[in-house]
Protein backbone atom coordinates (compact mmCIF):
# COMPACT_ATOMS: atom_id res chain seq x y z
CA UNK A 1 0.00 0.00 0.00
CA UNK A 2 0.87 3.46 -0.83
CA UNK A 3 0.62 5.07 2.51
CA UNK A 4 1.77 8.60 1.16
CA UNK A 5 -0.77 8.30 -1.89
CA UNK A 6 -3.50 7.38 0.59
CA UNK A 7 -2.19 10.80 3.00
CA UNK A 8 -2.29 12.84 0.34
CA UNK A 9 -5.91 11.45 -1.19
CA UNK A 10 -7.55 11.82 2.37
CA UNK A 11 -5.96 15.14 3.43
CA UNK A 12 -4.79 16.66 -0.22
CA UNK A 13 -5.10 20.69 1.49
CA UNK A 14 -3.78 19.74 4.93
CA UNK A 15 0.43 20.70 3.26
CA UNK A 16 2.15 21.23 6.98
CA UNK A 17 4.16 18.65 8.42
CA UNK A 18 4.03 17.96 12.30
CA UNK A 19 7.71 19.08 12.25
CA UNK A 20 6.52 22.10 10.86
CA UNK A 21 4.25 22.44 13.99
CA UNK A 22 6.92 21.49 16.58
CA UNK A 23 9.63 24.31 15.03
CA UNK A 24 6.50 26.62 15.41
CA UNK A 25 5.62 25.88 19.31
CA UNK A 26 9.57 25.67 20.28
CA UNK A 27 10.00 23.87 23.80
CA UNK A 28 9.79 26.34 26.51
CA UNK A 29 12.28 27.96 28.09
CA UNK A 30 12.15 27.06 32.18
CA UNK A 31 14.32 25.68 34.15
CA UNK A 32 15.09 21.74 34.67
CA UNK A 33 12.21 19.85 36.36
CA UNK A 34 9.53 22.87 36.11
CA UNK A 35 6.18 21.59 35.59
CA UNK A 36 3.82 22.52 32.80
CA UNK A 37 0.17 21.70 33.82
CA UNK A 38 -2.44 22.35 32.42
CA UNK A 39 -6.90 21.96 33.33
CA UNK A 40 -8.96 21.39 30.03
CA UNK A 41 -12.21 21.05 30.82
CA UNK A 42 -15.10 20.36 28.26
CA UNK A 43 -17.71 23.25 28.50
CA UNK A 44 -20.39 20.93 29.13
CA UNK A 45 -21.88 22.60 32.15
CA UNK A 46 -21.09 24.75 35.20
CA UNK A 47 -17.70 23.81 36.59
CA UNK A 48 -18.04 21.12 38.73
CA UNK A 49 -15.87 20.88 42.01
CA UNK A 50 -13.73 18.35 40.97
CA UNK A 51 -12.67 20.55 38.41
CA UNK A 52 -11.25 23.42 40.47
CA UNK A 53 -9.53 20.29 42.43
CA UNK A 54 -7.74 19.31 39.45
CA UNK A 55 -6.83 23.03 38.27
CA UNK A 56 -5.61 23.42 42.08
CA UNK A 57 -3.43 20.36 42.22
CA UNK A 58 -2.05 21.58 37.89
CA UNK A 59 -1.77 25.53 39.15
CA UNK A 60 0.03 24.02 42.71
CA UNK A 61 2.54 21.72 40.70
CA UNK A 62 3.44 24.23 38.16
CA UNK A 63 4.35 26.87 40.74
CA UNK A 64 6.28 24.84 43.17
CA UNK A 65 8.40 23.58 40.01
CA UNK A 66 8.50 26.84 38.46
CA UNK A 67 7.13 25.92 35.64
CA UNK A 68 3.47 26.80 33.92
CA UNK A 69 -0.28 26.42 34.40
CA UNK A 70 -2.40 26.65 31.56
CA UNK A 71 -5.97 26.43 30.63
CA UNK A 72 -6.98 24.98 27.50
CA UNK A 73 -10.78 24.55 25.95
CA UNK A 74 -11.72 20.84 25.01
CA UNK A 75 -14.87 21.73 22.69
CA UNK A 76 -14.49 19.34 20.27
CA UNK A 77 -17.52 17.54 21.21
CA UNK A 78 -20.27 20.39 19.65
CA UNK A 79 -23.32 17.25 20.88
CA UNK A 80 -22.42 17.88 24.36
CA UNK A 81 -21.68 21.60 24.72
CA UNK A 82 -23.70 23.59 26.83
CA UNK A 83 -24.76 27.38 25.85
CA UNK A 84 -22.28 29.86 27.69
CA UNK A 85 -20.71 27.32 29.64
CA UNK A 86 -17.08 27.90 28.31
CA UNK A 87 -16.41 31.69 29.04
CA UNK A 88 -17.56 30.98 32.78
CA UNK A 89 -14.49 28.81 32.85
CA UNK A 90 -11.88 31.62 33.34
CA UNK A 91 -13.58 33.86 36.02
CA UNK A 92 -14.73 31.18 38.31
CA UNK A 93 -11.19 29.72 38.42
CA UNK A 94 -9.87 33.25 39.27
CA UNK A 95 -12.31 33.75 41.64
CA UNK A 96 -11.83 30.62 43.19
CA UNK A 97 -7.80 31.42 43.93
CA UNK A 98 -6.86 29.39 40.76
CA UNK A 99 -6.30 31.51 38.09
CA UNK A 100 -3.99 30.16 35.07
CA UNK A 101 -0.83 31.31 33.99
CA UNK A 102 -1.53 31.00 30.26
CA UNK A 103 -3.76 30.29 27.62
CA UNK A 104 -7.64 30.40 27.20
CA UNK A 105 -9.63 32.95 28.90
CA UNK A 106 -12.88 33.26 26.25
CA UNK A 107 -14.44 32.69 23.07
CA UNK A 108 -17.41 34.57 21.53
CA UNK A 109 -18.53 34.08 18.15
CA UNK A 110 -15.34 32.37 16.58
CA UNK A 111 -13.33 34.79 18.51
CA UNK A 112 -10.68 33.52 21.05
CA UNK A 113 -9.11 36.28 23.75
CA UNK A 114 -6.45 34.25 25.61
CA UNK A 115 -2.99 34.97 26.79
CA UNK A 116 0.43 33.23 25.87
CA UNK A 117 2.31 31.64 22.96
CA UNK A 118 0.93 28.15 22.20
CA UNK A 119 -2.55 28.92 20.94
CA UNK A 120 -5.18 28.48 19.74
CA UNK A 121 -6.02 27.08 23.21
CA UNK A 122 -9.63 26.54 21.70
CA UNK A 123 -9.74 22.90 20.19
CA UNK A 124 -12.81 23.52 17.85
CA UNK A 125 -10.08 26.48 16.19
CA UNK A 126 -7.35 23.66 15.96
CA UNK A 127 -8.87 21.54 13.20
CA UNK A 128 -5.79 21.90 11.19
CA UNK A 129 -3.13 20.57 13.31
CA UNK A 130 -5.12 17.35 14.27
CA UNK A 131 -5.77 17.10 10.29
CA UNK A 132 -1.85 17.26 10.00
CA UNK A 133 -1.05 14.60 12.70
CA UNK A 134 -3.65 12.68 11.38
CA UNK A 135 -2.21 13.06 7.79
CA UNK A 136 0.92 11.68 9.35
CA UNK A 137 0.07 8.58 11.17
CA UNK A 138 -1.98 7.77 7.95
CA UNK A 139 1.57 8.15 5.88
CA UNK A 140 3.32 6.04 8.21
CA UNK A 141 0.73 2.98 7.93
CA UNK A 142 -0.17 3.55 11.07
CA UNK A 143 -4.20 5.11 11.02
CA UNK A 144 -6.31 4.58 8.19
CA UNK A 145 -9.50 5.96 6.66
CA UNK A 146 -13.25 4.16 8.27
CA UNK A 147 -16.15 4.69 5.79
CA UNK A 148 -18.69 2.54 7.95
CA UNK A 149 -21.75 4.45 8.92
CA UNK A 150 -22.95 6.20 12.58
CA UNK A 151 -19.86 5.68 14.99
CA UNK A 152 -18.37 8.82 14.98
CA UNK A 153 -17.82 8.85 18.37
CA UNK A 154 -17.12 4.73 18.85
CA UNK A 155 -19.54 4.88 21.56
CA UNK A 156 -22.70 3.68 19.30
CA UNK A 157 -24.07 0.45 21.26
CA UNK A 158 -26.27 -0.09 18.50
CA UNK A 159 -24.24 -1.21 15.56
CA UNK A 160 -24.88 -4.31 14.28
CA UNK A 161 -21.64 -5.86 14.69
CA UNK A 162 -21.31 -4.61 18.51
CA UNK A 163 -24.74 -6.30 18.98
CA UNK A 164 -23.04 -9.68 17.84
CA UNK A 165 -20.02 -9.21 19.68
CA UNK A 166 -21.85 -8.79 22.85
CA UNK A 167 -23.96 -11.92 21.94
CA UNK A 168 -20.77 -14.24 21.71
CA UNK A 169 -19.56 -12.60 24.67
CA UNK A 170 -16.53 -10.83 23.06
CA UNK A 171 -14.86 -7.65 23.60
CA UNK A 172 -16.82 -4.70 22.45
CA UNK A 173 -15.06 -2.68 19.46
CA UNK A 174 -13.68 -2.42 16.06
CA UNK A 175 -10.88 -4.38 15.85
CA UNK A 176 -9.75 -7.68 13.64
CA UNK A 177 -12.45 -9.58 11.47
CA UNK A 178 -14.95 -6.88 12.55
CA UNK A 179 -12.57 -3.92 10.87
CA UNK A 180 -14.04 -3.78 8.22
CA UNK A 181 -11.60 -1.44 6.63
CA UNK A 182 -8.67 -1.47 8.03
CA UNK A 183 -7.31 -3.54 4.71
CA UNK A 184 -9.47 -1.76 2.55
CA UNK A 185 -7.18 -1.32 -0.72
CA UNK A 186 -6.32 2.16 -2.08
CA UNK A 187 -8.67 1.69 -5.27
CA UNK A 188 -11.44 1.46 -2.83
CA UNK A 189 -10.72 4.29 -1.17
CA UNK A 190 -10.49 5.77 -3.80
CA UNK A 191 -14.15 4.52 -4.79
CA UNK A 192 -15.64 5.71 -1.60
CA UNK A 193 -14.09 9.20 -1.89
CA UNK A 194 -15.47 9.66 -5.47
CA UNK A 195 -18.61 8.36 -4.47
CA UNK A 196 -18.48 11.09 -1.46
CA UNK A 197 -18.67 9.07 0.92
CA UNK A 198 -17.83 10.59 4.58
CA UNK A 199 -14.76 9.22 6.02
CA UNK A 200 -12.83 8.95 9.46
CA UNK A 201 -9.67 7.73 10.96
CA UNK A 202 -8.93 5.22 12.92
CA UNK A 203 -5.96 3.98 14.89
CA UNK A 204 -4.29 1.06 13.22
CA UNK A 205 -3.75 -0.33 16.84
CA UNK A 206 -1.20 -3.14 17.06
CA UNK A 207 -2.14 -5.51 20.10
CA UNK A 208 -3.34 -8.58 19.50
CA UNK A 209 -5.50 -9.08 22.68
CA UNK A 210 -2.67 -10.69 24.93
CA UNK A 211 0.24 -8.25 25.19
CA UNK A 212 0.47 -6.15 27.64
CA UNK A 213 1.87 -2.62 28.20
CA UNK A 214 3.79 -0.78 31.51
CA UNK A 215 1.76 2.81 31.48
CA UNK A 216 3.57 4.46 34.31
CA UNK A 217 1.71 7.10 36.23
CA UNK A 218 3.50 9.05 39.01
CA UNK A 219 0.90 8.84 41.23
CA UNK A 220 0.13 4.92 40.88
CA UNK A 221 3.50 3.75 39.81
CA UNK A 222 3.84 1.03 37.01
CA UNK A 223 0.52 -0.26 36.17
CA UNK A 224 0.37 -3.57 34.06
CA UNK A 225 -2.35 -2.65 31.28
CA UNK A 226 -3.62 -4.46 28.30
CA UNK A 227 -2.19 -3.34 24.81
CA UNK A 228 -4.70 -1.69 22.77
CA UNK A 229 -5.67 -3.48 20.03
CA UNK A 230 -9.19 -1.76 19.27
CA UNK A 231 -9.25 0.56 16.07
CA UNK A 232 -10.36 3.44 17.72
CA UNK A 233 -11.57 6.36 15.88
CA UNK A 234 -8.94 9.72 16.43
CA UNK A 235 -10.44 12.06 13.71
CA UNK A 236 -14.01 12.47 13.38
CA UNK A 237 -15.90 12.71 9.76
CA UNK A 238 -15.88 16.47 10.15
CA UNK A 239 -12.64 16.57 10.75
CA UNK A 240 -12.53 17.65 14.17
CA UNK A 241 -10.26 15.13 16.55
CA UNK A 242 -11.40 13.28 19.28
CA UNK A 243 -10.01 13.17 22.79
CA UNK A 244 -7.20 10.63 22.03
CA UNK A 245 -5.46 12.51 19.37
CA UNK A 246 -6.33 16.05 20.79
CA UNK A 247 -4.26 15.06 23.65
CA UNK A 248 -1.57 13.64 21.93
CA UNK A 249 -1.54 17.11 19.83
CA UNK A 250 -1.70 19.43 22.28
CA UNK A 251 0.31 18.55 25.34
CA UNK A 252 2.71 17.77 22.68
CA UNK A 253 2.62 21.32 20.93
CA UNK A 254 1.62 23.10 24.10
CA UNK A 255 4.65 21.36 25.88
CA UNK A 256 2.61 19.79 29.04
CA UNK A 257 5.34 17.34 30.82
CA UNK A 258 2.56 16.93 33.48
CA UNK A 259 -0.97 15.38 32.68
CA UNK A 260 -3.06 15.62 35.75
CA UNK A 261 -6.30 14.07 34.68
CA UNK A 262 -9.20 12.47 36.14
CA UNK A 263 -8.82 8.73 37.17
CA UNK A 264 -11.48 8.20 34.62
CA UNK A 265 -9.17 8.48 31.63
CA UNK A 266 -6.66 5.22 32.92
CA UNK A 267 -8.34 3.00 30.98
CA UNK A 268 -7.48 5.10 27.81
CA UNK A 269 -3.88 5.27 29.12
CA UNK A 270 -3.04 2.56 26.77
CA UNK A 271 -4.40 3.77 23.60
CA UNK A 272 -2.64 7.27 24.50
CA UNK A 273 0.94 5.65 24.89
CA UNK A 274 0.42 3.93 21.38
CA UNK A 275 -0.15 6.74 19.77
CA UNK A 276 2.90 8.37 21.37
CA UNK A 277 4.57 5.78 20.10
CA UNK A 278 3.68 5.76 16.61
CA UNK A 279 4.27 9.89 16.31
CA UNK A 280 7.46 8.76 18.24
CA UNK A 281 7.18 11.54 20.67
CA UNK A 282 7.97 11.39 24.36
CA UNK A 283 5.04 11.23 26.73
CA UNK A 284 4.54 13.68 29.55
CA UNK A 285 4.37 12.22 32.85
CA UNK A 286 0.71 11.38 34.19
CA UNK A 287 -1.06 11.81 37.62
CA UNK A 288 -4.79 9.98 37.51
CA UNK A 289 -6.10 11.70 40.11
CA UNK A 290 -8.33 10.27 42.57
CA UNK A 291 -11.85 11.35 42.21
CA UNK A 292 -14.01 12.93 44.85
CA UNK A 293 -16.45 10.76 46.79
CA UNK A 294 -18.90 11.31 49.54
CA UNK A 295 -21.11 9.69 52.07
CA UNK A 296 -24.47 9.52 50.62
CA UNK A 297 -27.17 10.55 53.18
CA UNK A 298 -29.66 7.77 52.69
CA UNK A 299 -27.84 4.55 51.62
CA UNK A 300 -24.71 5.02 54.00
CA UNK A 301 -22.60 4.08 51.11
CA UNK A 302 -18.94 5.77 49.68
CA UNK A 303 -20.08 6.85 45.82
CA UNK A 304 -18.99 9.76 43.47
CA UNK A 305 -20.14 12.96 43.69
CA UNK A 306 -22.90 13.74 41.14
CA UNK A 307 -24.38 17.36 40.45
CA UNK A 308 -27.46 15.35 40.98
CA UNK A 309 -27.80 14.30 44.35
CA UNK A 310 -24.74 17.37 45.67
CA UNK A 311 -25.55 20.69 45.28
CA UNK A 312 -22.59 21.79 45.99
CA UNK A 313 -20.73 19.14 42.93
CA UNK A 314 -21.41 22.82 40.67
CA UNK A 315 -18.91 24.67 42.19
CA UNK A 316 -21.03 27.86 41.50
CA UNK A 317 -23.07 26.73 44.88
CA UNK A 318 -19.68 27.95 46.68
CA UNK A 319 -20.00 30.81 45.60
CA UNK A 320 -23.69 31.45 46.05
CA UNK A 321 -23.14 30.54 49.71
CA UNK A 322 -20.63 32.79 50.21
CA UNK A 323 -17.25 31.10 50.70
CA UNK A 324 -14.21 32.74 50.27
CA UNK A 325 -11.69 31.62 47.85
CA UNK A 326 -8.83 31.41 50.38
CA UNK A 327 -11.32 28.66 51.82
CA UNK A 328 -11.78 26.63 48.99
CA UNK A 329 -8.19 26.69 47.95
CA UNK A 330 -7.37 25.54 51.43
CA UNK A 331 -9.76 22.77 51.62
CA UNK A 332 -9.04 21.25 48.11
CA UNK A 333 -5.58 20.95 49.07
CA UNK A 334 -6.25 19.63 52.39
CA UNK A 335 -8.25 16.69 50.26
CA UNK A 336 -5.55 16.76 47.80
CA UNK A 337 -2.49 16.07 50.29
CA UNK A 338 -2.37 14.52 53.31
CA UNK A 339 -0.03 16.32 54.91
CA UNK A 340 -1.20 19.72 54.07
CA UNK A 341 -3.34 19.69 57.45
CA UNK A 342 0.08 19.39 59.18
CA UNK A 343 1.39 22.16 56.98
CA UNK A 344 -0.66 24.37 58.29
CA UNK A 345 -0.34 23.83 62.03
CA UNK A 346 3.66 24.37 61.32
CA UNK A 347 2.29 27.51 59.02
CA UNK A 348 -0.63 28.84 60.73
CA UNK A 349 -0.32 32.40 58.85
CA UNK A 350 1.68 31.68 55.67
CA UNK A 351 0.04 32.09 52.33
CA UNK A 352 -1.57 29.20 51.15
CA UNK A 353 0.62 29.55 48.23
CA UNK A 354 3.52 28.82 49.69
CA UNK A 355 2.69 24.96 50.24
CA UNK A 356 4.90 22.74 48.34
CA UNK A 357 2.22 19.78 46.82
CA UNK A 358 3.79 16.12 46.12
CA UNK A 359 2.64 13.29 44.56
CA UNK A 360 3.70 11.15 47.11
CA UNK A 361 0.90 12.76 49.58
CA UNK A 362 -2.00 12.19 47.38
CA UNK A 363 -4.33 9.66 48.36
CA UNK A 364 -4.71 6.92 45.33
CA UNK A 365 -8.42 6.46 46.24
CA UNK A 366 -11.13 8.83 46.54
CA UNK A 367 -10.72 11.73 48.42
CA UNK A 368 -14.01 12.31 50.83
CA UNK A 369 -15.33 15.29 50.42
CA UNK A 370 -16.82 17.03 54.03
CA UNK A 371 -18.75 19.82 54.42
CA UNK A 372 -18.25 19.85 57.81
CA UNK A 373 -14.87 19.83 57.47
CA UNK A 374 -14.82 22.65 55.05
CA UNK A 375 -16.79 25.08 57.59
CA UNK A 376 -14.59 24.66 60.13
CA UNK A 377 -11.52 25.33 58.02
CA UNK A 378 -13.39 28.11 56.65
CA UNK A 379 -13.92 29.39 60.17
CA UNK A 380 -10.22 29.44 60.84
CA UNK A 381 -9.80 31.18 56.96
CA UNK A 382 -11.96 33.77 58.25
CA UNK A 383 -10.77 34.65 61.47
CA UNK A 384 -7.60 35.57 60.01
CA UNK A 385 -9.23 38.44 57.89
CA UNK A 386 -9.07 41.83 59.01
CA UNK A 387 -12.73 43.49 59.66
CA UNK A 388 -11.94 45.56 56.77
CA UNK A 389 -11.55 42.32 54.54
CA UNK A 390 -14.75 41.14 56.07
CA UNK A 391 -16.72 44.16 55.45
CA UNK A 392 -15.88 44.19 51.71
CA UNK A 393 -16.20 40.45 51.09
CA UNK A 394 -19.34 40.57 52.86
CA UNK A 395 -20.64 43.48 50.72
CA UNK A 396 -19.47 42.09 47.83
CA UNK A 397 -21.40 39.04 48.28
CA UNK A 398 -24.36 40.67 50.03
CA UNK A 399 -24.97 43.14 46.72
CA UNK A 400 -25.86 40.30 44.46
CA UNK A 401 -27.54 37.56 47.06
CA UNK A 402 -29.06 40.04 49.38
CA UNK A 403 -29.01 43.56 48.56
CA UNK A 404 -30.55 44.51 51.73
CA UNK A 405 -28.58 43.56 53.73
CA UNK A 406 -25.61 45.29 51.77
CA UNK A 407 -27.60 48.74 51.70
CA UNK A 408 -27.50 48.75 55.27
CA UNK A 409 -23.68 47.79 55.55
CA UNK A 410 -23.03 50.32 52.91
CA UNK A 411 -25.17 53.35 55.08
CA UNK A 412 -23.55 52.11 58.46
CA UNK A 413 -19.65 51.23 57.08
CA UNK A 414 -18.29 52.61 60.04
CA UNK A 415 -20.36 50.52 62.56
CA UNK A 416 -19.93 47.48 60.69
CA UNK A 417 -16.39 47.48 60.48
CA UNK A 418 -16.57 48.02 64.70
CA UNK A 419 -18.55 44.94 64.51
CA UNK A 420 -16.31 42.95 62.39
CA UNK A 421 -13.17 43.96 64.53
CA UNK A 422 -14.40 42.66 67.55
CA UNK A 423 -12.76 39.91 68.72
CA UNK A 424 -10.19 40.06 65.66
CA UNK A 425 -6.35 40.74 64.78
CA UNK A 426 -6.10 39.10 68.36
CA UNK A 427 -3.93 36.07 68.95
CA UNK A 428 -7.23 33.92 69.11
CA UNK A 429 -9.50 35.21 66.68
CA UNK A 430 -13.07 34.88 67.01
CA UNK A 431 -14.24 31.70 65.07
CA UNK A 432 -17.94 32.64 63.91
CA UNK A 433 -18.36 33.12 60.35
CA UNK A 434 -17.73 29.95 57.46
CA UNK A 435 -19.77 31.95 54.72
CA UNK A 436 -20.48 35.53 53.87
CA UNK A 437 -24.15 33.65 54.02
CA UNK A 438 -24.43 33.19 57.32
CA UNK A 439 -22.81 37.46 58.20
CA UNK A 440 -26.31 38.70 58.37
CA UNK A 441 -27.87 36.28 60.59
CA UNK A 442 -24.94 36.17 63.24
CA UNK A 443 -24.69 39.78 63.95
CA UNK A 444 -28.49 40.49 63.13
CA UNK A 445 -28.63 41.78 66.60
CA UNK A 446 -26.51 44.40 66.25
CA UNK A 447 -28.82 46.32 63.74
CA UNK A 448 -30.97 48.07 65.52
CA UNK A 449 -33.73 47.60 62.98
CA UNK A 450 -33.16 44.53 62.51
CA UNK A 451 -33.31 44.10 66.49
CA UNK A 452 -36.42 46.03 67.03
CA UNK A 453 -38.50 43.80 64.94
CA UNK A 454 -37.09 40.78 65.95
CA UNK A 455 -39.87 38.11 67.10
CA UNK A 456 -37.74 35.63 69.23
CA UNK A 457 -38.98 35.43 72.53
CA UNK A 458 -35.75 35.69 75.47
CA UNK A 459 -34.90 32.28 76.50
CA UNK A 460 -33.46 33.06 80.14
CA UNK A 461 -33.02 29.94 82.11
CA UNK A 462 -36.63 28.90 84.01
CA UNK A 463 -34.34 28.63 87.18
CA UNK A 464 -34.09 32.35 87.47
CA UNK A 465 -36.85 34.53 89.11
CA UNK A 466 -38.71 37.39 86.96
CA UNK A 467 -38.26 39.57 89.24
CA UNK A 468 -34.30 38.87 90.01
CA UNK A 469 -34.08 39.55 85.97
CA UNK A 470 -35.81 42.11 86.52
CA UNK A 471 -33.50 44.04 89.17
CA UNK A 472 -30.29 42.58 87.38
CA UNK A 473 -31.51 44.47 84.57
CA UNK A 474 -32.16 47.41 86.04
CA UNK A 475 -29.09 48.04 87.92
CA UNK A 476 -27.08 47.41 85.11
CA UNK A 477 -28.71 50.19 83.28
CA UNK A 478 -28.21 52.35 86.05
CA UNK A 479 -25.05 51.20 86.20
CA UNK A 480 -23.39 51.10 82.59
CA UNK A 481 -21.07 53.88 81.86
CA UNK A 482 -20.14 53.75 78.19
CA UNK A 483 -16.86 55.78 78.93
CA UNK A 484 -15.66 52.77 81.92
CA UNK A 485 -12.63 50.66 80.92
CA UNK A 486 -13.61 47.26 80.47
CA UNK A 487 -11.87 45.86 83.74
CA UNK A 488 -14.05 47.97 86.05
CA UNK A 489 -17.00 47.52 83.68
CA UNK A 490 -16.54 43.70 84.48
CA UNK A 491 -15.99 44.57 88.25
CA UNK A 492 -19.59 45.71 87.99
CA UNK A 493 -21.32 43.01 86.69
CA UNK A 494 -19.35 40.40 88.84
CA UNK A 495 -20.92 42.22 91.84
CA UNK A 496 -23.97 43.16 90.01
CA UNK A 497 -26.03 40.57 92.09
CA UNK A 498 -24.18 40.22 95.10
CA UNK A 499 -26.47 41.13 97.44
CA UNK A 500 -29.55 39.62 96.18
CA UNK A 501 -27.94 36.37 96.18
CA UNK A 502 -25.97 35.77 92.98
CA UNK A 503 -22.06 34.61 93.66
CA UNK A 504 -19.19 37.36 92.68
CA UNK A 505 -16.79 34.62 93.72
CA UNK A 506 -16.75 31.66 91.43
CA UNK A 507 -14.61 28.94 93.84
CA UNK A 508 -16.91 29.67 96.76
CA UNK A 509 -20.03 29.14 94.31
CA UNK A 510 -18.60 25.93 93.33
CA UNK A 511 -17.84 24.83 96.78
CA UNK A 512 -21.69 25.50 97.61
CA UNK A 513 -24.18 26.38 94.23
CA UNK A 514 -27.05 25.21 96.38
CA UNK A 515 -26.41 28.76 98.49
CA UNK A 516 -26.45 30.50 95.65
CA UNK A 517 -29.47 31.95 93.22
CA UNK A 518 -26.58 32.20 90.49
CA UNK A 519 -23.06 33.48 90.11
CA UNK A 520 -21.98 36.38 87.98
CA UNK A 521 -21.29 34.17 84.71
CA UNK A 522 -24.88 33.77 85.05
CA UNK A 523 -25.45 37.69 85.29
CA UNK A 524 -23.69 38.19 82.65
CA UNK A 525 -25.71 35.52 80.14
CA UNK A 526 -28.80 37.33 81.49
CA UNK A 527 -27.95 40.58 80.46
CA UNK A 528 -26.72 39.22 77.17
CA UNK A 529 -29.49 37.70 76.77
CA UNK A 530 -31.92 40.75 77.02
CA UNK A 531 -29.41 42.75 75.03
CA UNK A 532 -29.16 40.32 72.06
CA UNK A 533 -31.56 37.59 72.45
CA UNK A 534 -28.81 35.38 72.01
CA UNK A 535 -26.54 32.97 74.76
CA UNK A 536 -23.57 33.41 72.56
CA UNK A 537 -22.40 36.35 71.01
CA UNK A 538 -18.69 38.21 70.78
CA UNK A 539 -16.99 40.22 73.94
CA UNK A 540 -20.26 42.16 75.40
CA UNK A 541 -18.26 44.93 76.89
CA UNK A 542 -17.33 45.61 72.71
CA UNK A 543 -21.02 45.07 72.53
CA UNK A 544 -22.56 47.63 74.60
CA UNK A 545 -20.27 49.76 73.45
CA UNK A 546 -20.63 50.18 69.63
CA UNK A 547 -24.54 50.07 70.40
CA UNK A 548 -23.97 52.75 72.68
CA UNK A 549 -25.97 53.85 76.13
CA UNK A 550 -29.17 55.02 74.53
CA UNK A 551 -29.22 51.73 72.65
CA UNK A 552 -28.34 49.79 75.79
CA UNK A 553 -31.07 51.08 77.67
CA UNK A 554 -33.49 50.68 75.39
CA UNK A 555 -32.85 47.11 74.71
CA UNK A 556 -32.82 46.39 78.32
CA UNK A 557 -35.95 48.55 79.44
CA UNK A 558 -38.01 46.78 76.63
CA UNK A 559 -36.98 43.48 78.36
CA UNK A 560 -38.21 44.67 81.61
CA UNK A 561 -41.20 45.58 79.85
CA UNK A 562 -41.50 42.01 77.96
CA UNK A 563 -41.13 40.53 82.09
N1 LIG B 1 -11.62 17.46 28.37
C1 LIG B 1 -11.27 16.38 29.20
C2 LIG B 1 -12.27 16.31 30.33
O1 LIG B 1 -12.95 17.29 30.58
C3 LIG B 1 -9.88 16.64 29.74
C4 LIG B 1 -9.14 15.52 30.26
C5 LIG B 1 -7.69 15.92 30.45
O2 LIG B 1 -7.42 16.72 31.36
O3 LIG B 1 -6.84 15.47 29.69
O4 LIG B 1 -12.40 15.30 30.96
Amino acid sequence: MDYEKLAELLFPNIKKRPEDYLKQYPKRDLKEGAYVTRFAPSPTGYLHIGGVYQATAGLFFAKKSGGVFYLRLEDTDAKREVAGAANIIYPALKEFGVEPMEGFISYDNGVETSKGEYGPYVQSRRKEIYQCFAKELVRQGKAYPCFCEGEDDDENEGLDYRKQQKALGLQIGYYGSWAKCRNLTLEQVEENLKAGKPFKIRIKADGDGQQRIIFKDKLRGNINMPKNFIDYVILKSDGSALYHLAHLVDDTLMHTSLVMRDESWLPSAPLHQQLFEYMNLPMPEYIHTAQIMTVDKETGNTRKISKRYDKWADSRWFIEKGYPSETIIEYLLNLLNSNFEQWRKENPNASVYDFEISEDKMSKSGAMFDLVKLEDISKTVISKFSAEKVYNLTLKWAETYRPKFAKELKEHKEFALKMFNIERETPKPRKDISKWEDVEDIYSYFFNDNFASNETEYQFDAKFDKNDIKELLNRYIKAYDETEEKQDWFSHIKFLGEDIGFASDMKAYKQNPQNYKGNYGEVSSIIRMALTKRSNTPDMYEICKLLGKQEVVNRLQKCINSL
